[in-house]
This record gives C-alpha cells, sequence and structure tokens, in this order.
C-alpha cells in the first residue's frame, strides 16, 4: 500500500488525540507540526498565574510523548498557511506538502476590540502569559510596600478578572486564597483589607454553562472569601492604573487579567465563519476540501440544538480523535463518520477544598467536587513526573496554606505619573 503523509498542525489536546489514534496504523505517516516543543494543559495555567505550580508542571515536551511512535515525525515551527488546492502547509517559508491535514491550531484571547484591553489586559493562554500574571501581581505587592501615594497604593493592589467562566472564576479564587494566605503572612506591612479582587461579568451571573444552584454556591463561596463580584458589569476601556466600565463607574487597578472570550486562531487559507472559527462538514472536514480536517477550538460544527460544541477540552479530545478515525476510513475507501459528542461534564475550582462539578444529573458542590476535579486533572495530565510534581505541590499547599513557587521571573515596572512621586 503506498504510504500516506499526514500533517497534524497544533500539539494540543486535538493534534495529540490524532496522533495517538495514528501512530503505528500501516500505510501513513505523521508528520507533527508545532510552534512550541511542548504539550500545554491549559486547565492548570491560572494555578501558574497565581503562583500554585511551576511552568514546566503543566507542560510536556512533544519529542518525549512522540519516542516508540515510529510513524511520526515533529517539525517546530510557526505555520503561515495552507494552499488547499496544491496540498501544502507553509511553516516559515517551507512548504510542507499533505495527503491529509489536520488542523488544531485552538483559540487565542479575543479583546472584542475594546480600547486599551490589548495592550494592557493580560491573556491566560500560555506559559508567558501565565508567568506575566505572576510577574505583575508579585511586582504590585512589593511595589505598594514601597509607595507612600495612597491612591497608587490602591491601584497596585487591585487585582481585576474580566469574564466571569470557569477560567475568572477559577483565577478570582486562587487570588482571594493567595490574599488570605500567602499575602497576609509575606507581606507584614500591606493589609490583606487592601487587597482588593473584583470579577467583572457581564451576564447577571458567573458561570453561565452550570446550573443556577450550582451558579450561586461559587457565588457564594467566592464573596465569603471577600472577592467582589460586579455582575451586570462590562469593561469598556483600560488605560494604564483605569478599568473603565460600561456603568459609567471605573476601578483603579494596574492588573486585569482577560478572561471574558476567544476566538479561533486560523491560518490564511481556512475559510473562518463566527468566532474566527472554521467551519466543518459532521465528519469534521472542510465541505470543499475533503481532506482537510478542522478539530479542536477552531472547529465549528453546530450540535443537535442548533449551538456549537463547547471549545474545551474533551470536544478537542474526541474530535482529534475522530478526525484521524476518518482518516483511516477514507484510506480503506470507506465514507466518514459524523461527530457525536460525548458530554463529560463540567467542573470549576472556587479555592480551597471548594469546587463545583456537574456530570449530567450528577451535581457535586464543596470537597466531594474538589476531589473529582483533583483525580480529573492529575489524570488527563501528561507525563508521569508532571502528575507526582503537581501532586506534591498541592499537597505542599493544602497542609501548609502556603503557595509553593512565589519567584518573580521578571519584575514589572509600573507606569508613574509624574505627579506622583513613588517612594
Ligand atoms: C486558562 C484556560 C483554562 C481552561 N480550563 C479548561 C477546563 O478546566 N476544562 C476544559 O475542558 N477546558 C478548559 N480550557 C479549554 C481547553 O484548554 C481548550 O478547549 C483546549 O486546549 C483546545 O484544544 P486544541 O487542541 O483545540 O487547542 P490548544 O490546546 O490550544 O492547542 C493548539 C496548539 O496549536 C499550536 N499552534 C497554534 N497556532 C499555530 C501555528 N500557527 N503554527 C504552529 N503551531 C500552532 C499551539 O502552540 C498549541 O500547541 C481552558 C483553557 C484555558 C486557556
Amino acid at each position: 500500500m503506498e504510504t500516506k503523509r499526514v500533517v497534524v498542525l497544533g500539539a494540543g489536546f486535538a493534534g495529540l488525540h490524532a496522533v495517538r489514534a495514528l501512530s503505528g496504523k500501516p500505510g501513513v505517516e505523521v508528520v507533527l507540526v508545532d510552534r512550541n516543543n511542548h504539550h500545554l494543559f491549559q486547565p492548570l495555567l491560572y494555578q501558574v498565574a497565581t503562583a500554585g505550580l511551576e511552568a514546566p508542571q503543566i507542560a510536556f515536551p512533544i519529542r518525549a510523548f512522540l519516542r516508540r511512535r515510529n510513524n511520526v515525525r515533529f517539525l517546530m515551527g510557526n505555520a503561515e498557511g495552507v494552499e488547499p488546492r496544491e496540498r501544502v502547509l507553509w511553516v516559515e517559508g517551507q512548504p510542507v506538502p499533505y495527503d491529509y491535514l489536520v488542523v488544531g491550531t485552538g483559540s487565542r484571547t479575543h479583546d472584542f476590540g475594546l480600547p486599551g484591553v490589548a495592550e494592557y489586559g493580560l491573556g491566560l493562554k500560555s506559559l508567558d502569559d501565565a508567568m506575566k500574571i505572576r510577574d505583575r501581581i508579585l511586582s504590585a505587592c512589593e511595589e505598594a510596600v514601597r509607595t507612600s501615594d495612597p491612591e497608587r497604593r490602591r491601584a497596585l493592589l487591585t487585582f481585576v478578572v474580566a469574564g466571569g467562566g470557569p477560567t475568572g472564576v477559577e483565577l478570582a479564587g486562587a487570588l482571594g486564597e493567595l490574599r488570605r494566605h500567602v499575602i497576609a503572612r509575606d507581606y507584614p506591612d500591606l493589609s490583606p483589607k487592601e487587597v482588593r479582587i473584583v470579577l467583572i461579568e457581564a451576564a447577571p451571573h458567573l458561570l453561565s454553562a452550570f446550573s443556577p444552584g450550582s451558579r450561586a454556591y461559587a457565588q457564594g463561596f467566592l464573596q465569603s472569601l471577600g472577592v467582589e463580584l460586579y455582575l451586570n458589569e462590562r469593561v469598556v476601556e483600560l488605560t494604564p492604573g483605569l478599568v473603565r466600565l460600561h456603568s459609567g463607574r471605573s476601578i483603579p487597578s494596574f492588573t486585569v487579567i482577560w478572561s471574558a472570550g476567544i476566538t479561533g486562531q486560523a491560518l490564511p487559507g481556512l475559510p473562518t465563519t463566527r468566532g474566527q472559527r472554521v467551519a466543518t462538514a459532521p465528519g469534521l472536514h472542510l465541505p470543499d476540501h475533503p481532506s482537510i480536517y478542522v478539530v479542536g477550538d477552531l472547529n465549528y460544527l453546530e450540535g443537535p440544538g442548533g449551538r456549537p460544541y463547547p471549545q474545551v477540552a474533551p470536544t478537542a479530545m474526541q474530535q482529534g480523535a475522530l478526525a484521524a478515525k476518518n482518516i483511516l476510513r477514507s484510506l480503506r475507501g470507506e465514507p466518514p463518520v459524523a461527530f457525536r459528542y460525548k458530554d463529560k461534564g463540567s467542573m470549576a475550582t472556587l479555592g480551597r477544598s471548594q469546587a463545583i462539578a456537574e456530570m449530567g444529573p450528577l451535581k457535586l458542590r464543596g470537597s466531594l467536587a474538589w476531589g473529582a476535579w483533583l483525580a480529573v486533572h492529575l489524570y488527563y495530565l501528561i507525563g508521569f513526573r508532571n502528575r507526582m510534581m503537581v501532586l506534591s505541590n498541592w499537597a505542599y499547599s493544602y497542609f501548609t496554606y502556603d503557595f509553593a513557587v512565589r519567584i518573580m521571573h521578571h519584575r514589572h515596572v509600573f507606569p508613574t505619573p509624574r505627579e506622583a512621586p513613588i517612594c
């Protein structure tokens, strides 16, 4: 049988599941392309951002993943575009020909075109983003100790999270714990009462994907942690040191974490639809180019209720595996199988021993949900060493009420208005 080349673009959840399903299959050689040399476990990024975990603990080297997968090669590089007619993917000026292409380039932070968000907001999609947030939080605390200007101190110690979905809620909860257990002990010159954590959400409630009971529980817990909730409220502009809101109010803050939306990260040459995602046929291939499959966050396919499938890890894993299966079917001359989403439920951690989890009719809250959350995240994290390191960090934090990795990599220097002396 003639060997066909499958190029998989993106070593995220979708891409790796496609590679897993194609590895060792006769008649197929696979080239995995990614601009990073690691797979990133994004669901734990917020813990890197809030000093709970170290960056390498949630990343796994792609070449280690490919060991013993003899029909798979790795090409590190930034893909710049696709030429569907020629069946070529361009990677840093180099053509990479393919028989089948699986595109799983994921999504990126969406600023909705709001002034100042791209410049002054902090997205959370990569290890760099997470480290920037951690550096910003720790730098703000250090500078607050030095400044004699009360207004500047207030802005330095106000941490704003925009977007009340699972990521925003997890971040706000972790910041609340950081204030209660770490800032209170590490910074005798700061009072935890001075530290504000504000969570802004445009809807009248947090966590739209959860049931009203779970939402109310999460909301109550965050409030008990001292997180200020601004519901029915929207950011309209960010300037250095100030968040302007739709209601006319404003919040002085130098640290605004933007988790209010994402948009597809498509490549030139691929047609896009709503949310910069790429619409596919139910078999996950492009209607006009059946040799191109689009999977994960980038894929736009409507489910039975007419709503697109959620941009979450289980969708990506299931779509990656199905794209691989359909490629193997195509090689045998069989028609593609349509995507059917197996809903694994939703969970979000709120803080120490606190989470919410919903799996079909089963709704867990509190420490039971937190246990389930820990188990699921450890299970899906790639690499034995990573699992051990993450588990030991969690155990350390649990028993010592401490956050293990409060190391600043680069000190952030905050803009200083000429009229406000910093010390
Ligand atoms: C902070 C955060 C928390 C989350 N929490 C959860 C959660 O708790 N549960 C859950 O189910 N989901 C969660 N998600 C969503 C989940 O991580 C995504 O749905 C999932 O990662 C999508 O997988 P993917 O393979 O489509 O894309 P990704 O995992 O984003 O992978 C895309 C890959 O493509 C590569 N790439 C992109 N463009 C190029 C290019 N031009 N050239 C070369 N390589 C490229 C990237 O380097 C990356 O490796 C979270 C996401 C974030 C950001």
